[in-house]
């Protein structure tokens, strides 16, 4: 069994966008370090970045609304 040396914890509320400064969703993990973005720059810098990411960490589906229960 292989241990990773990635830190890939879950994001937490004080981790910030590094380009808008709002709550980040998104962890990108590059030879020269992490990202983060919110769900807005995450999806902005996909195309770009996740090539060449070692880790892409993407919690951006804990931004959709609760399912509404079904109604009768
Ligand atoms: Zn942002």
């Amino acid at each position: 069994m292989t241990t990773t040396a990635l830190a890939t914890g879950p994001l937490k509320a004080t981790d910030r966008c590094d380009s808008c400064g709002a709550q980040a969703y998104v962890r990108v993990v590059l030879k020269e370090g992490d990202l983060l973005f919110c769900g807005h720059h995450g999806h902005r810098h996909e195309a770009k970045l996740r090539p060449v990411a070692l880790e892409w960490h993407d919690e951006t589906d804990r931004l959709q609304p609760q399912p509404t229960p079904a109604t009768d």
